[in-house]
């Protein structure tokens, strides 16, 4: 058996303590204060340097290896989602209101178990390795910035990023990656038509913004039917539409409120100029007026083909390569892992905890998502792997963004 899952399946039950515990009390973004407190516990316990307090309630680990030229990270997010447990077991949330059901109080306790892992071995480790736990993934504008401008990436600087979410559209205990990007940019947007309210028995006194609203979202539908490439994946929506008091009155304004999604932020950038000249032409042409407001949301995730090469073949020697899964297909969320990967090569990963037999098949945000704690020490194998494997590689991986989607899985076969 793989040195590092031997050594993980020891632990296991720790692992499974924390987590529970975690999950009985839950925080949400940028409240994490007790959860950081266990994990800056444990990690000085280890013996490691510990930063504190960083972007908020972020905790930093460094491990030190025997040579210092190359540093790896892991990052794992703390925070719950503001809304019910409703799962069923001892360990269910404590506190009204919030609950783990993104796993990440799994992702905690698997980044903890890595972290005693590769201690017990740091005098062979080829280079330092850095553990991250970010606060605050799932309320924008997220965790991860924050971190970055309080220095995570630097001092020594990160070479590398490994990140672990848990799926339970994947088979428990099994792996899954997509090269290039594998997440989806996104933006929301608030659409205000402006028009001339007035009697509807006298329309030429008036700008109808209603007529107005329903020509930009038909001009709208041709955006992404006509201008972009069909084999690009883009979202363009709309989510609700307001405006109007009575039958007999031409109001004054509409807002309608939409959403755009792209595999690129490029895309999405794109997608967004086009539909505000959209607007505006529209508006121009009806004599009446707009205000667009449009908020970014979370880039997309790139994971870079070198990155997927070398957690591809440490997942192999953890979980056996029949059980890891590479696919083309992203996934349509969003991560603000990605503000990490836009600054060095990273690689973001599915551990599976598909388990219908024991019930453990509800999607992630459901109120009755669990898994088998059986994937903690799989999942802090996998990291203790893929450090050792990235600080013995002879090439470093490629720079984010110098490859793109298409090159795909057989690309990452191989790849340095
Ligand atoms: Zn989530
Ligand atoms: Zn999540």
């Amino acid at each position: 058996m793989n040195r590092f899952l031997t050594d993980a399946k020891i632990i296991q039950a720790e692992l499974g303590e924390i987590r529970r515990d975690l999950h009985r009390h839950p925080e949400t973004g940028m409240t994490e204060t007790r959860t950081a407190r266990i994990v800056a516990d444990y990690l000085k316990g280890l013996g490691l340097s510990v930063r504190e307090g960083v972007g908020g309630t972020g905790v930093v680990g460094l491990l030190y290896g025997q040579r210092k030229t190359r540093t790896v990270a892991f990052r794992a997010d703390m925070d719950a989602l503001p809304m019910t447990d409703r799962t069923a077991g001892e360990h269910r949330s404590r506190i009204d209101g919030k609950a783990h059901a993104c796993g990440h109080d799994g992702h905690t306790a698997m980044l903890l178990g890595a972290a005693a892992l590769l201690r017990r071995g740091a005098e062979t480790l080829e280079g330092n390795v850095k553990f991250i736990f970010q606060p605050s993934e799932e309320r924008l504008p997220g965790g991860a910035l924050p971190m970055i401008r309080d220095g995570v990436l630097d001092t020594p600087r990160v070479d590398g990023l490994f990140t672990c979410h848990v799926h339970p559209g994947v088979p428990q205990g099994s792996v899954m990656v997509t090269p290039g990007y594998c997440t989806v940019s996104s933006a929301g947007f608030t659409l205000e038509v402006i028009g001339k309210g007035g009697h509807v028995a006298l329309p030429h006194q008036a700008v109808d913004p209603i007529v107005m609203a329903a020509d930009c979202i038909n001009a709208a539908q041709t955006i992404i039917s006509r201008r972009t490439d069909p084999l690009d994946s883009i979202i363009l929506a709309f989510g609700t539409i307001h405006g109007g008091t009575a039958n007999n009155i031409i109001p004054d304004t509409v807002t309608l409120e939409g959403t755009i999604r792209a595999l690129s932020p490029k895309q999405r950038d794109r997608v967004v100029a086009m539909f505000r000249e959209t607007v505006e032409a529209t508006a121009r042409k009806h004599g009446g007026d707009f205000r667009l407001d449009v908020r970014m949301e979370y880039p997309s995730v790139y994971n870079a083909l070198g990155m997927v090469s070398i957690l591809r073949e440490a997942a192999a020697k953890v979980v056996g390569a029949s059980r890891v899964i590479c696919t083309e297909r992203p996934f349509m969320g969003g991560e603000d892992v990605a503000y990490f990967h836009e600054r060095i090569p990273g690689a973001f990963w599915f551990m599976g905890t598909g388990n219908p037999d024991m019930g453990f098949d509800h999607p992630l945000h459901s109120p009755l998502f669990d898994f088998d704690e059986t994937v903690l020490s799989l999942g802090a194998a996998i990291h203790a792997q893929c450090a050792a494997d990235f600080l013995s590689a002879t090439v470093v991986p490629r720079v984010p963004g110098a490859e793109t989607r298409r090159q795909g899985c057989e690309a990452s076969r191989n790849r340095p």
